[in-house]
């Protein structure tokens, strides 16, 4: 459980992130897909991150302290619409320098949301990920908001499309900020590798 959780600071330039003495996990994905709710889930606080419905307002690296023992990031989301090639290449150089040259990342949570088939997007930045050997792992989000047969299904459609470009299946959870699924297991699982 995380029993402490505090924003320290944002910023547009890796070099200027807090020093990387600490552990760190990157949360990223497609503008609402729910990452917001899941850090607020996670750290059990309604308001660390701004959950917003403006897709694509948060354009910076925001860094959480959590338990003294972690970082975590909120990066911004990707795959909005609305925005012009200037501050979409902008976003996709601060967001690469970062997640290339941050030493002290662990691994880079990608989300996905669970209602839908494997998107383009995803499926591109995570291959970005393979390619650059930047450590990643998934996270379905809005469990709640269909079956869980569904959930299943595209949940494996996601996972054979990753098996066929990595070779083997990424390590995965299945997560919903409403009812607090896969909480637990996921902050298990970061709280393990950070003890490593
Ligand atoms: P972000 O843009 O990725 O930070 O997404 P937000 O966390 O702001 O969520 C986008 C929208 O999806 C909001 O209306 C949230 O209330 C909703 N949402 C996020 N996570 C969940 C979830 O697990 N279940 C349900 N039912 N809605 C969710």
């Amino acid at each position: 459980m995380i029993k402490k959780a505090s924003f320290l600071i944002s910023n547009t330039d890796y070099r200027k992130c807090p020093s990387p003495t600490k552990p760190e996990f990157a949360f990223i994905g497609r503008s609402n897909v729910g990452k917001s709710s899941l850090v607020n889930m996670l750290t059990n606080n309604k308001n660390l991150a701004k959950t917003s419905g403006k897709p694509g307002k948060t354009q910076l690296i925001n860094h959480f302290l959590i338990d003294d023992n972690w970082y975590m990031v909120d990066l911004p989301g990707y795959g909005f619409a609305k925005v012009s090639k200037s501050i979409k290449s902008t976003w996709e150089k601060m967001i690469s320098d970062y997640l290339k040259n941050r030493d002290n990342l662990v691994a880079v949570a990608v989300l996905v949301d669970s209602r839908l088939d494997p998107q383009k997007i995803d499926i591109e930045f995570i291959t970005w990920c393979g390619n650059n050997e930047i450590p990643f792992f998934l996270i379905f989000t809005k469990s709640d908001k269909q079956g869980k047969s569904k959930t299943q299904s595209n949940v494996q459609k996601f996972l054979q499309e990753s098996i066929e470009i990595f070779g083997e299946e990424p390590q995965y959870f299945i997560t919903s900020a409403q009812t607090g699924e896969g909480k637990e297991e996921l902050i298990a699982f970061i709280e393990n590798e950070v003890q490593d």
